[in-house]
């Protein structure tokens, strides 16, 4: 039992958590990250961790970091799944801590197939991740009513680090109504041209939001069209998202964060009579 008196499940020596850290702001951890943060005794953690969520870790736990440094390549891939395993062999508690949700873009499924294979018990601790929590940070909802039924996650860096092969554009371009692309700072500007060039139109709302649910988010609301130039205009650096449809439009009336600060939101974004108001008058 936990001091908020819910039953916890037991982290058991020689096991390891895979556990989704979500996009930034430590409030979003769920308990059961919490649980396993105060309980582990190796914490081995990626780049996009929030070090305030890493301050949580029971005292005395080692931490590990692995994810890129400097410049310095990252380590392989195989290399941390071993590692995990060699932990675990050794009796530990071993907390695998990642930015988001392990199992979006995340290379979850990898290591967890590693331990798999190894035979380690595991358990896999969904969290939030940027392309949803984050993305509402910025007050940009990734469904709405008016504006779109679907949404498609992409990520904009394949394996070789260019735009992933394989990816249908005119399939992605006119598929769902709000596209979220994961790591697209990069080839932003291909991106937005395949889009384009499928049919998208250049004049599409699209943002990036950029650390989101960090003290240091930033958002740049953009179109298509303008995505790349605009992004480069404001010397934005990853890690950020790219959404692009008419979601985007409502964060006029839901920058909540913005309206901490005295922005006056707009109750009728999409311009369609305030519907929401006029329901429940
Ligand atoms: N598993 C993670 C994604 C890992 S891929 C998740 O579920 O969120 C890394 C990419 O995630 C980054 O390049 C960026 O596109 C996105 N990302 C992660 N955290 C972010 C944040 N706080 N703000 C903006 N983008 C973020």
């Amino acid at each position: 039992m936990d001091d908020h008196g819910l039953e916890m499940p037991v982290f058991e020596p020689g096991s390891v958590w895979l556990v989704g850290a979500g996009p930034g702001d430590p409030g979003l951890l769920s308990l059961y990250g919490l649980h396993a943060l105060r309980h582990a005794d190796c914490v081995v953690y990626d780049a996009l961790v929030d070090a305030r969520i890493l301050k949580l870790a029971r005292t005395g736990a080692s931490l590990w970091f692995a994810g890129k440094r400097g410049g310095k390549p990252s380590p392989k891939q195989r290399d941390i799944t071993l590692r995990l395993i060699d932990l675990a062999r050794n009796g530990k508690r071993v907390l695998r801590l990642k930015g988001g949700d392990p199992f979006v873009f995340g290379r979850g499924g990898e290591e967890a197939l590693g331990l798999a294979g190894a035979g380690i018990p595991f358990r896999i601790v969904p969290g939030i991740t940027s392309g949803i929590g984050g993305l509402a940070y910025a007050g940009i909802p990734v469904t709405h009513r008016d504006t779109n039924h679907a949404v498609t996650f992409i990520t904009g860096h394949g394996v070789t680090g260019d735009v992933p092969d394989g990816l249908d554009w005119q399939a992605l371009a006119n598929g769902a109504p709000t596209l979220v692309f994961y790591m697209a700072l990069k080839h932003l500007g291909r991106i937005a041209e395949l889009l384009m060039a499928a049919g998208r139109a250049s004049d599409t709302p699209a943002a990036l939001v950029v650390r989101a649910s960090t003290k240091d988010q930033q958002v740049v609301e953009t179109t298509l069209a303008r995505a790349a130039a605009d992004a480069e205009a404001s010397g934005i650096e990853p890690p950020a998202l790219f959404v692009v449809g008419e979601v985007v439009r409502l964060r006029a009336g839901l920058d909540w964060q913005g309206q901490a600060l005295g922005r006056i939101l707009d109750p009728d974004p999409l311009g369609l009579g305030n519907r929401q108001t006029a329901e429940t008058a």
